[in-house]
């Protein structure tokens, strides 16, 4: 599939049958490339000298019409060409001339007609065929050499061969949960829109532990048996084994799993699953929000507020907001559920666009573990006294404890104390972090790695000193203090693979684990029985970073985290050491003070203008050269420069140097949608110098 920068048209030879959403081998410039067919244009609109169509690849659609259009809609919203955004759809497996790929299995079925006397033969023949069909290879063993009697029988009419789509009932097809009240009045309400097959969104507002998935599950339950198709997402770091078991047990129907990690030919037989029509229930990560699903009843998105439904690689688009423009599309019903949700969705839903349901109170007797705040001022110890006590007395009553902090490896830098020189990537304008088990100085930002020096390179001084800490200073710690305690760390560097998180998550479960170490990586849904207490350090660390979310992101991460613990035991313990104890979001944190955190939030961003109460887009103008990245950034502000638009910049964006890459750019927001679209129509309209890249994010998530 050619990502080109319109569409174009080609002429149907005579006698071939084209759809919308088939893909098709077309001649362009000196070779041949696969297309998507987008629209047919109707006879007698005939335009002389266009090429024909060389071949089609599929007789039927593989996208629905409704699916295609919310790709060029795609295209359009984020400013990306539309064979780019076709492409979304496809696995890679399918961009390219392969077909057919996975052949309809044919099995032999009875018709109910056929005329004349059989014989004895035949009749064995006929009999053996049941309900399921009978599979050509199971023919040939329970009657060898038969194969002409079979003819026989087909042309007579009593057997046909036709394709068979197997549909794998599960056992377990009623759950047994005696709903909370608060699960039963949401899945009524959801039960209620979809019955009226009218566009709804919901957001499901339910405190960590109050019981969202099966909220899901009973509305999922209830979409397939009216007959229409589940899209459910995940964020990518859910997606896990447990999480697909999980739902496999509860949905008494075969299901497609779509995700960007699994090999190329398995994806590509997932989509055909939903295309084809042999799965109605897609479970997914970011991704299979385009998945081929036809008659879409319903569209669940779990913890809506992570990041991973945004994508940063090409075009920048967010599932979930796409979720809304396609259940919309489709007259079905979107669950965004999530304990902290995006201030995005939670404003939606106090003006009439969303629905909101809350949950409150967790399942069972656990309630929400007390949060208590530790201050560090002054503290010299990575681990304060009142966190050594609190993991002692875990450790003792033989209960595990999670300690959360948002950075890997050892200490953050290396700084000279000599001439206040620290040691940074050679390629991207920020400071290595010393990673002690590899021993090695790593960027985070770009992977760059080197040993890391015991004397200033710049002034020759013998002390160089580390400051700030990640996953492998507390691991040392803590083992140091607990020496026979059982400790894993649990970050990107030490969990490399789905292998390895499920061995984790497993020992973890099997009590073979005290203490556990780890990064936002175990921050979220996942449910450790044993979990009696969380200990946060540095809650204020995300806070501070360039990003208007900053204050939004840190209230989800420590809640979410906090989260982890008492979803089973009620003696449960919260501790969070911060530098800012007195800080207004550290103690809506505290508080579990959600809509606390949203009102003052919320007067901040509409004081200053930022999203929700205005649209954003960002430009990042990236070059090896920063005189031309500078120069060619500046000159599209005057371009982009409108009324009702508000410019931020251009300066160096907060990573102002990558891979050798100078970085600029410029914000842009506006309460009017329109006039900032436009304003990238005149971006998009310009030449630039073929040495700087120029990137569009609409709806920007990532501002570094
Ligand atoms: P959330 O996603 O809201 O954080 P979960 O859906 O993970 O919460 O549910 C938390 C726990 O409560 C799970 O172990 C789940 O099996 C259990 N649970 C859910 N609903 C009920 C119920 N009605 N009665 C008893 N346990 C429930
Ligand atoms: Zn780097």
């Amino acid at each position: 599939m050619a990502s080109i920068p319109k569409m174009l048209t080609y002429q149907i030879p005579e006698g071939m049958s084209i759809e919308s959403g088939s893909r098709v081998v077309v001649p362009l410039r000196q070779s041949e490339k696969v297309g998507v067919v987008v629209s047919v244009k109707e006879e007698g609109d005939e335009i002389p000298g266009l090429k024909p169509i060389l071949r089609v690849l599929d007789e039927q659609p593989l996208i629905p019409r409704e699916l295609l259009d919310l790709l060029l809609w795609t295209s359009r919203y984020y400013h990306a060409m539309p064979g780019a955004a076709i492409s979304l759809a496809f696995p890679p497996y399918l961009r390219q001339a392969r077909t057919p790929l996975f052949p309809d299995e044919v099995r032999i079925f009875r018709t109910g007609t056929g005329k004349g006397v059989i014989g004895r033969k035949q009749q064995d023949i006929l009999e053996s065929v049941t309900e399921q069909g009978l599979s050509p290879e199971r023919f040939r063993e329970m009657f060898p050499g038969g194969t002409p009697s079979l003819n026989a029988l087909i042309k007579r009419g009593f057997l046909e061969r036709r394709p068979f789509f197997p549909v794998q009932r599960s056992a377990l097809a009623t759950s047994e949960v005696s709903y909370t009240q608060e699960q039963k009045a949401a899945i009524e309400e959801i039960s209620g829109a979809l019955c009226r097959r009218r566009f709804n969104t919901f957001l499901l507002h339910g405190i960590t532990g109050s019981g969202k998935t099966e909220v899901y599950l009973a509305c999922a339950m209830k979409a397939l048996d009216m007959g229409l198709s589940v899209l459910y997402l995940v964020p990518e770091i859910a997606l896990t084994p447990q999480t697909i078991s999980m739902i496999q047990k509860r949905i008494p129907c075969e299901m497609a799993v779509i995700h960007s990690g699994l090999p190329e030919a398995a994806r590509a037989r997932e989509f055909l699953k939903a295309s084809r029509s042999r799965v109605s229930f897609v479970l997914g990560t970011r991704s299979a929000i385009f998945s081929p699903l036809k008659n879409l009843g319903l569209i669940v998105v779990d913890e809506e507020h992570d990041h991973s439904y945004k994508q940063e690689e090409g075009i920048p688009y967010n599932a979930r907001d796409l979720s809304i423009l396609r259940a919309k599309n489709n007259q079905a019903v979107v669950i965004l559920g999530s304990a902290t949700p995006s201030m995005d969705t939670y404003v939606k839903s106090t003006k009439k666009a969303t629905s909101l349901l809350t949950m409150s109170s967790r399942t069972g007797s656990a309630s929400l573990p007390e949060i208590e705040i530790v201050d560090m001022r002054g503290v010299v110890n990575p681990i304060s006294d009142q966190l050594f006590e609190a993991i002692r007395e875990t450790l003792s009553g033989n209960e595990q404890a999670l300690l959360f902090i948002n950075r890997r490896g050892f200490s953050a830098a290396l700084v000279c104390p000599g001439c206040g020189s620290t040691i940074k990537c050679i390629r991207c304008d920020k400071s290595l972090t010393y990673h002690r088990s590899k021993g090695m100085g790593l960027c985070h930002y770009c992977g760059f790695s080197t040993p890391m020096p015991e004397v200033c390179p710049k002034c020759g001084c013998l002390d160089m000193r580390q400051i700030g800490m990640g996953t492998e200073k507390i691991l040392h710690t803590v083992g140091e203090l607990f020496p026979g305690a059982r400790i894993l760390r649990m970050d990107s560097d030490e969990i490399t693979t789905s292998k390895k998180l499920t061995q984790a998550l497993d020992a973890i479960r099997n009590r073979e684990i005290d203490i556990l170490v780890g990064t936002q990586m175990i921050a979220k849904g996942h449910d450790f029985p044993h979990l009696t207490l969380v200990g946060v350090m540095h809650a204020e660390q995300l806070l501070f970073m360039p990003d208007f979310r900053a204050g939004e992101h840190t209230f989800q991460q420590v809640v979410q985290v906090a989260g982890r613990a008492g979803r089973r035991a009620a003696d449960t313990k919260v501790l969070i050491q911060t530098l800012i104890p007195d800080h207004p979001l550290i103690r809506s944190i505290s508080e579990y003070d959600y809509e606390g955190m949203i009102s003052s939030e919320r007067e901040v961003r509409e004081a200053t203008g930022f999203p929700p109460f205005t649209h954003m887009a960002r430009c990042i103008f990236s070059s090896t050269s920063n005189e031309l990245a500078m120069k060619t950034i500046n000159e599209a502000a005057l371009r982009l420069n409108s009324r009702e638009i508000r410019l931020m910049g251009p300066a160096p964006a907060p990573i102002s140097l990558l891979r050798n890459t100078y970085r600029w750019h410029i914000i842009l927001t506006s309460k009017d949608r329109g006039k900032l679209h436009a304003a990238l129509d005149r971006l998009e309209g310009m030449q630039t110098p073929s040495g700087v890249r120029v990137k569009i994010d609409v709806d920007p998530y990532s501002m570094l």
